[in-house]
Formats: structure tokens, sequence, C-alpha cells
């Protein structure tokens, strides 16, 4: 019989030699742990981001693009670890939520506009 550690709570477990953990809930710990918080749901990430679209549309009254401080969007609550796509047009990266356009630039400004019509 060979006796081993269990790699989360290194508790000496007995049977096969393979097994890295002695119950579910030590495989779950050492993952969470290791791979970051509990990943979040499609759910949490798609309200997340119709959070952030609501946000932008507040500040995009017409069709025209319209500059903003970052820390505008921050205090209502802007998430700017969520958007839909990236685009990279000459020195500008171009971040999008949904139909939504915006840049930040170095000074803390970020450029937005609807429907995508950066030049
Ligand atoms: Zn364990």
């Amino acid at each position: 019989m060979t006796m081993h550690k269990c790699i989360q709570c290194k508790r000496v477990m007995t049977g096969r030699s393979d097994k890295k953990f002695c119950d579910d809930g030590c495989r779950n710990s050492y993952h969470n742990r290791r791979y970051g918080r509990k990943t979040m749901s499609i759910k949490q990430v798609n309200s997340i981001l119709r959070k952030n679209r609501r946000i932008l549309q507040v500040f995009i009254p017409g069709k025209e693009v319209i500059q903003v401080p970052k820390r505008s969007l921050e205090s209502k609550g802007f998430d700017f670890r969520f958007f839909t796509g990236m685009e990279q047009k000459g020195k500008k990266t171009l971040m999008y939520c949904y139909d939504v356009g915006y840049t930040i630039a170095e000074d803390g400004l970020c450029e937005m506009a609807r429907n995508m019509t950066f030049k």
C-alpha cells in the first residue's frame, strides 16, 4: 500500500498513488486558489456588459463623437475590464461594448461614438 499526501490539505491518503486530492472539496479549493477566484458565469459577465453599455449610452446623446473623462465613467460603475471587442486603428486602440466604440487616451479622456463611427 502506498502513502501519499493530498496536495491541498496535506492529509495523508491511502489508495491509488495517482490520486492528488482527498476529495472534490480539496480539488476545487486547489484550482480556485491556483487559477484565481471562482470563474464568473456567463450571466454575470453579460450583466456587467449590459451595465457598461447603459452607462455609455447615457454619455452619447447623438451620433457625434464625444469625449468623457474616464473617471466619470468609473463613477457611474463602468467596468473597464469588460468589453465585447477590440481593434487597433493607427495609434488608437478601439474598445467596443456592443455597438458603442471607445478609446482611452493617456490624459484619461475617453472618446466614444455609437455604431463604431471612429475614423
Ligand atoms: Zn485534501
